[in-house]
């Protein structure tokens, strides 16, 4: 049985109070065990992150360069194992897998390009003889809190750039699938990172708690829940903290008449279902603009019947659910759904899986004749349900879009431009698809959503990641020339 220890000043930093299970999801067996940090814990952790600081402030943008590009190495290197050591713990299937440490990847190339990033601006002559020019310099000791679906790609949407701009961090991953979180901050300091620039302490509420208040943390990314991220946000900040706090999401995809039926389809079927709908950037519910709702249904059912729900170390395409409690409240949801007069045209507790039957188990459902004040409307549910909600224009389609409390992401799926940049305009939601169902941007631009999917004003990575882990000076001098001296009592204005 493994046992996941948490990681400090460069190396396994083991506890021996309070501990939780770790478990296969596709065997429903427990694996391992993960230590939890109590407050003194996290306390001792922020304390190395904060005498790290001390010297990697002052790090040249070379020698930090150096780093992300050698830690950049040996991640693509090691990409199938971290990759295995994902499905091992959270399920997801293996290409899955493979395709979020893809993404982090990326996050951490854009923080190899540090220096332009985190370059500021200079004005020769602001008055006679005078410059100014502005530098952005890290905060300290920051904290990352992060979510069981994204184990390794939501932690290097952060740390990179984090580390990178010259802070110290420590990282309080899921207790779900804390294992590739661990592997990482080992790879880090094989890279060559200073002890103690990148801790990790694993654990639930208390540890979480335990770094919100602590008064030499001075930021907190957190992704997770919205009335997690909610919490972490006032907290955080009732603690005089800068926090970023991303929340959960309830994902529309609106089909317009004019689409291609084929590749909405497609799409409906692999944005709701992919990482077993696990994803916060999932489609959950599918628009449909009649007349298109008949064959659409058909279409993403028909194309249902070819998924393989399975162990995602065999060639399956959707794995389980992350936990057997996770699994039951999803299929609650589906129990509701059927209650409340939704049509299941497909009902995933009806699924023969391809693994061990005591692994977490549901099969995708596809709800047709969904209506908003369903649970399965309301609700994230965060399993692979996918609801279609039937209506008659673009118009009554947009208002219900954006009556959500949610706005992390949304795609429209039309052959008209001048209706997707209407959409684009209209729509109150962070990330937008044309035609593409998982709108997530790219490392150089910013991730993020709208309303109840997002606490705080700074979306994560690209510009906005830097500008969230430093903060800025403006600087105006005046070398000395005495032709230029005397005093002067007047508010400085330009001359
Ligand atoms: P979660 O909110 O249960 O947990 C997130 C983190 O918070 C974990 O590290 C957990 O240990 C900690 N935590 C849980 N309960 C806490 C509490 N009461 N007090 C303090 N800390 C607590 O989320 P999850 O189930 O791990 O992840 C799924 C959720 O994350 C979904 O809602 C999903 O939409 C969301 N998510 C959002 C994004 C985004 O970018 N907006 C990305 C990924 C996941």
């Amino acid at each position: 049985m493994k046992r996941v220890q948490h990681f400090a000043g460069g190396k396994p930093w083991p506890t021996d109070g309070r501990s939780g299970d770790l478990y296969d999801p596709a065997t429903g067996q427990v694996s391992g065990s993960v230590d939890f940090a109590s407050a003194s814990d996290v306390d001792a952790v922020v304390r190395i992150a904060a005498d790290a600081f001390a010297t990697w402030r002052d790090a040249s943008l070379a020698r930090r360069t150096q780093v992300m590009f050698a830690f950049r190495e040996l991640v693509n290197a090691r990409r199938e194992q971290l990759a295995a050591v994902i499905t091992d713990e959270h399920g997801k299937v293996l290409s899955d897998a493979a395709g979020e440490v893809q993404r982090g990847l990326e996050v951490i190339e854009y923080a190899c390009g540090i220096p332009a990033a985190q370059r500021g601006g200079f004005s020769e002559n602001v008055s006679t003889g005078v410059d100014s020019y502005a530098i952005r310099q890290p905060l300290g000791v920051v904290a990352v809190i992060s979510p069981f679906n994204f184990p390794a790609m939501v932690p290097l949407w952060f740390v990179p750039i984090a580390v990178a701009a010259g802070n110290t961090v420590v990282l309080k991953p899921s207790e779900k699938d804390p294992s590739a979180a661990t592997l990482l901050a080992a790879w880090f300091a094989e890279a060559g990172l200073p002890d103690g620039v990148f801790n990790v302490v694993h654990g639930d509420k208390e540890a979480v708690d335990a770094l919100l208040d602590h008064p030499v943390v001075q930021a907190v990314s957190f992704v997770g829940s919205t009335p997690v991220a909610k919490y972490v946000y006032e907290r955080g900040t009732a603690a005089g903290k800068r926090v970023q706090a991303l929340g959960g999401a309830k994902n529309h995809m609106v089909v317009l008449p004019d689409a291609d039926l084929d590749l909405a389809a497609d799409a409906a079927v692999s944005a709701g279902f992919g990482s077993a709908g696990e994803r916060c950037m999932a489609i959950s519910v599918v628009v449909a603009v009649e007349p298109v709702a008949d064959t659409l249904v058909e279409k993403i059912a028909s194309r249902m019947a070819g998924i393989r729900t399975g162990d995602g170390r065999r060639s399956c395409d959707m794995g389980p659910l992350v936990t057997a409690v996770h699994r039951d409240k999803v299929a609650g949801y589906v129990a509701a759904g059927v209650q409340a007069g939704a049509v299941a045209v497909v009902d995933g507790r009806d699924v023969t899986p391809d693994g061990d039957p005591a692994g977490f188990w549901l099969g995708p459902t596809l709800f047709d004749r969904v209506t908003p004040e369903m649970s399965v409307y309301t609700d994230e549910i965060f399993g692979p349900v996918l609801s279609v909600v039937r209506v008659r224009t673009y118009e009554e389609a947009v208002a219900l879009v954006n009556a959500c409390r949610y706005g992390n992401g949304t795609a429209i799926f039309t052959n008209d431009g001048g209706a997707a940049r209407r959409y684009q305009h209209e729509v109150e939601v962070g990330m937008i698809g044309v035609n593409v169902p998982i709108p997530v941007p790219m490392a150089y631009y910013s991730f993020g959503g709208w309303k109840a999917s997002l606490f705080g004003d700074t979306h994560a990575h690209g510009a906005e990641g830097v500008h969230f882990y430093t903060r800025a000076k403006v600087v105006t001098s005046r070398w000395l020339d005495p032709s230029h001296g005397g005093v002067n009592l007047g508010f400085p204005t330009q001359s």
